[in-house]
């Protein structure tokens, strides 16, 4: 008899499903039969990493037959210098994912519950799920996260609550005062998870100062990461700023080597490269005009967006847009597994890479009106 694993896997994770990640880019062009692809499907840097880190990187490797330094001495003080915090309060992470799901195993389990928003980014989800804790979650508004709704379905056995700000896939952003409302509002024992993956996107004057209102709020924990503006998502380095006796509690759930000796160096060496930092990011505010303004051209309607990336519904079948842009070449983010059949995403790429989607896209939908 063959066994039926997933029967004995641990019940939580029978109700789990596997994460959706997009083809590799060589496998979805040889299946299309394309001459090229323009991947605007997952929020990267589309200038690549820079050059300073890849060479770094490369006379780095001659030394992988060591482990890495399983406290990331280097990388952390670059960090705490570059934001004025003590080295005890920064965790590394293979990915800030991996932070958020350190987050649940060490303070989640199945007599806990965990606070997130309708349309946030799908890891918490994931996250909590595995713990076996319940799931409270907030109805959005607007797209974006209702912060009073989530502080009323705060339970008494709720130990954490996640907001992601900007949102990925809204882009929806809440301001300072709305954050510290919110804070003073909810009990101080509940770690809240602010996760900054766009932090150095948001440019808006009222985007939350996360390290001020740790002043205050000892539970609030920044988690960020290299695989958006800095352009290594390859590499997997996320990172968190926290009170230093919650770094501790994640220390101890921690893989002891879970950032490879390439990546803590890669990251730290980016951490310097300001200019090209800067690159993508004026890239990305030009981009971002470009596309809105086409989607606006076209009569379409975009959420607005703080980040990298904008959402838009497209207005007859997403999935059959999505999937005819995909035969012209244009890879973007269907959004069914978000409850939001009717939108797609689009990272922000290159000038050309935008303009193709632009072209594409008018064809698309008249081809299929
Ligand atoms: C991309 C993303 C992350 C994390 O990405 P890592 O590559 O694991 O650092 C976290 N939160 C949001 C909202 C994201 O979009």
């Amino acid at each position: 008899m063959v066994t039926d694993w997933i029967k004995v896997a641990r019940r939580t994770v029978q109700a789990m499903q596997p994460y959706q990640a997009g083809k590799p880019l060589e496998e979805a062009q040889r299946e299309l039969g394309l001459a090229s692809l323009v991947k605007l499907a997952s929020n990267e840097n589309p200038h690549g990493p820079s050059p300073r880190v890849l060479n770094a990187m490369t006379e780095s490797l001659s030394d992988c037959n060591r482990y890495p330094d399983a406290n990331g001495y280097y990388l952390k003080s670059a960090l705490a210098s570059k934001f004025a915090v003590d080295v005890e309060a920064i965790t590394l992470g293979n990915g800030s994912n991996d932070i958020l799901e350190l987050v649940a195993s060490a303070f989640l389990d199945h007599n806990a519950s965990a606070v997130y928003s309708q349309y946030a980014f799908v890891v918490y989800a994931l996250a909590v799920a595995r713990s076996g804790a319940a799931a409270l979650v907030a109805p959005a508004s607007n797209y974006g996260h209702d912060l009073n709704a989530m502080l009323a379905l705060v339970q008494p056995n709720t130990k954490v609550v996640y907001l992601a700000n900007p949102n990925n896939p809204t882009g929806t952003y809440f301001s300072h005062n709305s954050l510290a409302v919110f804070l003073r509002a909810l009990r101080s024992d509940i770690v809240v998870v602010l996760d900054e993956a766009y932090y150095e996107y948001a440019q808006a004057a009222d985007y939350p100062d996360g390290q001020l209102l740790q002043r205050s709020h000892p539970n609030l924990i920044l988690t960020r990461t290299f695989s958006k503006a800095y352009g290594l998502s390859g590499l997997r380095v996320g990172y968190s700023l926290s009170h230093p006796a919650i770094a501790d509690v994640l220390n101890r759930v921690r893989q002891p080597f879970n950032v490879t000796s390439p990546s803590l160096l890669g990251a730290q060496v980016a951490l310097d490269d300001d200019q090209h930092l800067q690159q993508g990011l004026d890239t990305n505010r030009a981009g971002m005009e470009q596309i809105t303004t086409g989607l606006d051209t076209l009569g379409l309607e975009a959420i607005p967006s703080a980040a990298n990336f904008v959402t838009f519904a497209p207005g007859i079948d997403a999935a059959r847009v999505n999937q005819a842009l995909l035969e012209r070449g244009v890879i973007l983010r269907p959004l069914a597994n978000y409850h939001m059949p009717k939108h797609l995403r689009v990272s922000i790429g290159l000038e050309h890479e935008n303009q193709k989607f632009l072209n594409e896209l008018p064809a698309v939908l008249s081809a299929l009106k």
